[in-house]
């Protein structure tokens, strides 16, 4: 995952947009007035679920994260890179030596509380009582060393004044969670009288602590809280420990508490890790996506479990890789829809049983549910229709709703036929009805992703950002075919560094005639030079072709990131329009109506251009005729 990446995993796009501009809840999505233009009613609308944001308005420009800063802020990437990184506690390559100096004192004091709260759960006499918890849960002295388990002292400055005794200040202490400031002054310590589960990030560094009651006390489990190091929601639990056997098994098995990775693993289970509390995160689901593309979700399997599991997997659904796949749209075009390239599995845990207990007490059962692991699909089709009725009319139609945006998603064509043949026959409609609602396309479930509705699916803004890139490798491999590409504008891209890049190649080739790559490579920003090698790198590995065809191909790609672009605008234009807005004013509706106008104009005249491209006929083609 590059820098980039990771910082857009860990940023909240609304956070940061939440500072400069009001930002109003409207569905799943938040809207205000356009910091860009002056306008009446709101117009600019920020998505979360794509960490994107778009002014429908007169100015129509959007863009992510970066670009908003940028724009903001009227800085060049490399500058909001560094921003949003440090807010964000991504390290970058070359930072200034104070922050450096912060995070590693920040890991040095954490490092050395796990072992001191390890150290008293071996020796400390008041730790009895944790060593018997252990001891009553079947965990074995080495499992205990391999986790570093330990034991705050039920004592309100014992973890200070130990740490302060090692010379860390207690400004530090709290920067680092361990200690919490008291209203009218002095301090005193997070953790007492707990069973300490220190957290360790992917590299297996201390980064925050789960701290366990041993006497009823709530919370049950402690947290620490955010800082610069812990991201709650950005962290699994034993991916440090889990992460090659996941690699190697191609399989991630996500559980829900500390207790149950600590006991798989124990039981030679190491794919397993843990979500920081119920609900999975996306950007959890981040840190998985490098590692496998099969997530099998172990959570309780009382009702509020299984609530857990459906909402964990509709953020799976929305977080995990989509691929662009090539559809007919009819008139010689092909389309793009995205579908899930994830396989998500559930694993049927029985009744009153947690993954920790089940393991210890029959190793070969736990292997056998998760190698029976029931597919999402089904899953889906059992629990999103146990409420429902399916003698009823209105409860069928219901669950059609319900089911076929998840079928929509399934890559693989047979077991989409198959899914649509079981759906059809639990609500007793004819198969081609429902094929007919699976095969709605691209444009339909992008004015759905802007609805408030339950089952919303939000196209992840990965087709675009596919050929965002695809045509900077081109562009890169033959620069002089940019000029046959003069209508595309910095604003068509929507990822910040792909804009950038392409900007920056546009302005290199407007002052020269050819293009210098590694003079080019110096030009740029730092923090944009690995994109430049890896598209280079791309660029080498693009098939042979001569240079007519390589023009015709950029600019086919250029049309088609248009076209995309429009369309997915367009959508949320109408649903916007639909939308009745009582503060709405005339001009702000005339404006957006002009945008349709404009946004429709533009739709066929690149979809002219695209069908025109199709009555090229290759050139082997052309030999014969001349
Ligand atoms: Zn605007």
């Amino acid at each position: 995952m590059s820098v980039v990446d990771d910082v857009k995993q860990k940023i909240d796009i609304v956070d940061v947009i939440g500072q400069y501009v009001t930002l109003k809840k409207a569905g799943r999505n938040f809207k205000a007035l356009c910091p860009f233009h002056s306008e009446k009613t709101p117009s600019f609308i920020v998505f979360p679920d794509q960490g994107t944001w778009h002014c429908f308005g007169s100015c129509g420009t959007g863009g992510d994260v970066f670009t908003f800063l940028m724009k903001r802020e009227n800085i060049d990437f490399g500058e909001a890179l560094r921003r949003l990184a440090q807010r964000a506690g991504v390290e970058l390559v070359r930072e200034s030596p104070g922050e450096d100096a912060e995070r590693k004192r920040l890991r040095e004091i954490l490092a050395m509380a796990a072992a001191h709260y390890h150290y008293l759960l071996k020796n400390n006499p008041a730790a009895q009582h944790a060593r018997d918890y252990l001891a009553k849960r079947f965990i074995a002295p080495e499992t205990i060393e391999q986790f570093e388990l330990g034991y705050s002292l039920d004592d309100w400055h014992a973890t200070e004044s130990y740490l302060v005794g090692k010379n860390f200040s207690t400004r530090d202490l709290e920067a680092a969670g361990l200690v919490i400031q008291r209203e009218g002054g002095g301090q005193y310590d997070r953790f007492r009288g707990r069973l300490m589960f220190p957290i360790r990030n992917r590299s297996g560094e201390v980064i925050g602590f789960g701290a366990r009651t041993l006497t009823g006390e709530e919370p049950k489990y402690l947290n620490s809280p955010q800082t610069a190091l812990f991201d709650k929601s950005g962290t699994l639990y034993g991916l440090d420990l889990a992460k090659d056997a996941i690699r190697a098994q191609n399989l991630a098995v996500i559980v829900e508490g500390y207790m149950d990775v600590i006991g798989a693993h124990q039981g030679g289970f190491q794919n397993v890790v843990a979500s920081l509390g119920t609900a999975l995160t996306e950007k959890q689901l981040g840190l998985l996506k490098r590692l496998t593309n099969r997530y099998a979700l172990a959570l309780d399997p009382d009702a509020a479990g299984e609530e857990a599991t459906k909402r964990g997997l509709q953020v799976a659904r929305e977080a995990l890789g989509r691929k662009s796949v090539p559809v007919p749209m009819g008139a010689g075009l092909i389309g793009f829809e995205e579908r899930l390239e994830a396989e998500l599995l559930v694993i049927p845990m029985p009744p009153g049983k947690d993954p920790d207990e089940l393991i210890h007490d029959d190793p070969a059962q736990w292997a056998n549910l998760v190698e029976h692991a029931e597919p999402l699909v089904d899953f889906n089709f059992r629990v999103m229709t146990q409420d429902l009725d399916l003698k009823t009319a209105r409860d069928k139609s219901a669950a059609v709703k319900r089911l076929v945006p998840i079928i929509q998603e399934i890559g693989d064509a047979v077991q989409r036929a198959h899914y649509t043949q079981q759906l059809a026959r639990l609500v007793q409609t004819p198969e081609q009805t429902i094929a007919q609602q699976v095969a709605g396309r691209v444009v339909r479930r992008a004015q759905r992703a802007i609805e408030p509705s339950e089952q919303a699916v939000t196209p992840a803004p990965r087709a675009e950002s596919k050929l965002e890139e695809y045509l900077l490798t081109l562009a890169l491999r033959t620069p002089e075919h940019l000029r046959r590409i003069e209508f595309l504008e910095p604003e068509d891209f929507v990822e910040a560094e792909y804009r950038a890049l392409f900007f920056a190649l546009s302005d290199s080739m407007a002052q020269a005639d050819l293009l210098d790559r590694d003079a080019f490579r110096e030009s740029l920003d730092e923090s944009l030079r690995p994109l430049c090698d890896q598209l280079l790198e791309r660029a080498r590995q693009l098939p042979e072709m001569d240079e007519p065809d390589l023009a015709r191909e950029i600019q086919t790609v250029a049309y088609r990131l248009r076209l995309q672009r429009d369309k997915s605008e367009l959508a949320r234009v109408e649903v916007i329009l639909r939308d009745q807005d009582d503060e709405r004013t005339t001009e702000d509706e005339t404006a957006l109506r002009a945008r349709v106008d404009f946004l429709g104009r533009r739709i066929i005249e690149s979809q002219k251009a695209l069908s025109a491209r199709t009555l090229f006929k290759p050139r082997a083609y052309h030999i014969g005729m001349m």
